[in-house]
């Protein structure tokens, strides 16, 4: 018996196997399939909280919280221009796990570990087995480079999921580099208020409000996944004092329409929670079943600028394939299309080429 609010028990029970699955769910030929070829194939863990399952309508097989945690058999489809590594982060890689892309800003992947696997993910391709989580040595190889590097004044802690480490390791993090910068700001970049947000305690969000400056980046992509739950772990945030930003990811079939997302993003403002970014889906292995063509975006944010106010609207944004870093997309930033590729530039003036189909 699992005591809703006990986030460590969530995670000790999290489903992880089409036998676990086969209580709550038919599963559909593609997701059946997944489970009996995943080892014939570098498949991507598995792994999904009691509390965000119960999110899904379980005789809707296409359900939007459904086809967020369950694998699919499409996973194993990989066109040639996605990549393990679709944002080329190991070549920003300044010490383990730490990217540096801009100038002032660095990036620290503290674990590989999430509570639960999301399809659509960017860094599938660092989450596999060995898990690991940040140690001291790496830590210590983290501030070397912060102390060396006057210039960095923002820090993103990310994951896998940061949150999913209990607080004393969290805090932990936190303290080592606050100690040798007062003023950085941190953001903390976290799941778990959509997938486990009992994870969230009052007692954590005083410890983190002795850390400040600090801010928590989330990723709600669909209005089903706003409930009391979540609710209350963001009116603890919020209560604490955060800034909470929103970051949804443009999912097919999931959030790919004007009503969804006009209703996400409203709702998410009712909770304080800025809507920040709306991300075109990054070139990851395995994920085109979730892309929405850049022509489907664009014409998509039109509308929803007509719709939305400014506090509502987030930006439309893409992390360009090749390193070529994040760019906001509107009409005039795609300078042309070629064949069966859109060229962008980045922030630098370079060109980089993001294809016309999904
Ligand atoms: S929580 Fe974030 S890092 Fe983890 S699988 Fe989901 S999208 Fe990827």
């Amino acid at each position: 018996m699992i005591h809703p609010d006990n986030w460590k028990q969530q995670l000790k029970q999290r489903l992880r196997c089409a036998e676990d699955f086969h209580p709550y769910f038919t599963l559909r030929d593609d997701e059946k399939k997944f489970f009996s070829e995943s080892e014939l194939h570098d498949s991507f863990a598995v792994a999904v909280t009691p509390y965000y399952l119960s999110l899904a309508d379980p005789q809707d097989p296409r359900d939007p919280v459904r086809n967020q945690f369950m694998p699919s058999a499409k996973e194993f489809e990989i066109k040639e221009y996605e990549s393990y590594d679709p944002l080329s982060e190991k070549q920003c890689e300044v010490a383990p796990g730490l990217i540096h892309r801009y100038r002032n800003r660095v990036l620290l992947r503290v674990t590989n570990l999430c509570a639960v696997y999301c399809r659509h993910c960017y860094r599938r391709g660092f989450q596999s087995p060995p898990y690991d989580t940040i140690n001291g040595e790496r830590l210590d190889k983290v501030l070397s480079f912060l102390s060396s590097n006057s210039g960095i004044d923002e820090l993103l802690l990310s994951g896998g999921d940061p949150l999913i480490l209990d607080d004393e390791k969290v805090l932990h993090i936190i303290d080592a580099v606050r100690s040798l910068k007062k003023k950085l700001i941190i953001r903390l970049c976290t799941r778990i208020p959509v997938v486990l947000p009992q994870r969230i305690t009052r007692v954590l969000c005083r410890e983190l409000k002795k850390r400040t400056p600090l801010w928590i980046v989330t990723q709600f992509n669909h209005r089903q996944e706003i409930t009391d739950q979540s609710t209350r772990a963001l009116s603890f945030l919020t209560d604490a004092g955060f800034p909470v930003l929103n970051q949804t990811v443009l999912l097919k079939g999931i959030n790919d329409s004007e009503e969804e997302l006009y209703k996400l993003f409203s709702n998410l403002v009712i909770l304080h929670v800025k809507p920040y970014y709306l991300f075109q889906g990054d070139l990851a292995a395995g994920t085109s079943h979730f892309r929405v063509s850049l022509e489907q975006g664009l014409a998509l944010y039109r509308r929803l600028k007509v719709s939305l106010s400014g506090i509502t609207l987030p930006f439309y944004a893409v992390d360009l394939p090749d390193g070529g870093g994040k760019v906001l997309l509107t009409e005039s930033s795609i300078i042309k299309k070629d064949g069966k590729w859109y060229c962008i530039k980045n922030y630098e003036g370079k060109s980089y080429y993001y294809p016309a189909e999904k």
